[in-house]
C-alpha cells in the first residue's frame, strides 16, 4: 500500500494572523497539526514549537522506547517540556499552549497521540467516523453521560480545552492505534474546520475527490470559509492507495 499526503493552513476570514501550524514529513511517516492559544503571538510559537519539536525527536538516532506509543507519547512530552520553559522564561510567551494532533502513519498501521480538541477523522468506504475524543470541557461532561453530544456541539464553553501542551510541565497523551486499508483517508485538522463542516460535509468532499488530496484540503478550507471562517483553519490528508 501506498501512502500519499496533503495539507494546506488558512488563516481563515476574520483573524489576522493564524496561529495553527502543521507539518508534513513523509520520511518520519510523520503528520502534526497544532492550535496554538495565547496572547499577542503566543499562539504562533507555540504550535510551531510544537510542530518542530516532536519533528526533532523522531529525526533523532537516540531513541530507545520499547514500543511505537512510548515513542510518540516521549515525543509530544518532550514539545511539552520545551514549550512550558520558554512559557517561563519570556514574559510574552507566559501561558502559551497548543493543541497538537500527530500521526505516524506507516504502511501498515496508524498510530495517533493527541492533546487537546484538534481532530482525526477516518474516511472508510464512503463513511466518515471521528478517532479522536476531544480533551475539552463539555467533552469530559459527554464522557461521563452529563451532557448529550448534540447539546455539546451547541454549548457556550464548547471552545474550553481540558488539556494541552505547554500550559504545565507533564502533560498526558492519548495515543490510538489503527490498521489502514487500502482506499483510507485519515483527516487531520482543527477546530476552525471541525467546527464548521457537519460529517455529511466531510464525507461529500472526500468522497468526491478521491486520489487528489491537494483538491480535497483546497474544498474543505473552501468550505470552512464559506461558512463563516471566524478561526484559523488547518487540514492534513493522509490517503492509503
Ligand atoms: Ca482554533
Amino acid at each position: 500500500m501506498k501512502v500519499m499526503a496533503a495539507g494546506l493552513t488558512d488563516v481563515g476570514c476574520v483573524r489576522r494572523s493564524n496561529e495553527d501550524s502543521l507539518g508534513l514529513s513523509p520520511e518520519l511517516h510523520l503528520y502534526i497539526v497544532a492550535d496554538g492559544m495565547g496572547g499577542h503571538a503566543a499562539g504562533e510559537v507555540a504550535s510551531r514549537m510544537a510542530v518542530q519539536l516532536i519533528k526533532e525527536f523522531f529525526s533523532s538516532p537516540e531513541i530507545t522506547e520499547q514500543t511505537e506509543e512510548m515513542k510518540l507519547a516521549r515525543a509530544v512530552n518532550f514539545a511539552n517540556q520545551k514549550i512550558h520553559e520558554a512559557g517561563e522564561k519570556d514574559p510574552a510567551l507566559n501561558g502559551m499552549g497548543t493543541t497538537v494532533v500527530t500521526v505516524l502513519a506507516r504502511p501498515e498501521q496508524v498510530l495517533i497521540g493527541f492533546v487537546g480538541d484538534s481532530r482525526v477523522y477516518l474516511h472508510h468506504q464512503n463513511k466518515i467516523q471521528q478517532l479522536t475524543q476531544d480533551h475539552s470541557l463539555v467533552n469530559e461532561y459527554v464522557r461521563k453521560g452529563l451532557l448529550t453530544p448534540e447539546a455539546a456541539e451547541r454549548h457556550p464553553l464548547k471552545h474550553v480545552i481540558s488539556r494541552a501542551l505547554g500550559t504545565s510541565p507533564a502533560v498526558e497523551v492519548e495515543t490510538l492505534r489503527r490498521s489502514p486499508e487500502s482506499g483510507d483517508t485519515l483527516l487531520l485538522c482543527s477546530d476552525g474546520l471541525s467546527n464548521k463542516l457537519t460529517f455529511e460535509e466531510m464525507n461529500a468532499i472526500l468522497s468526491k475527490t478521491g486520489d487528489n488530496l491537494e483538491k480535497a484540503c483546497s474544498s474543505l478550507v473552501e468550505k470552512a470559509k464559506e461558512k463563516g471562517g471566524e478561526d484559523n483553519i488547518t487540514v492534513i490528508l493522509i490517503g492509503y492507495r
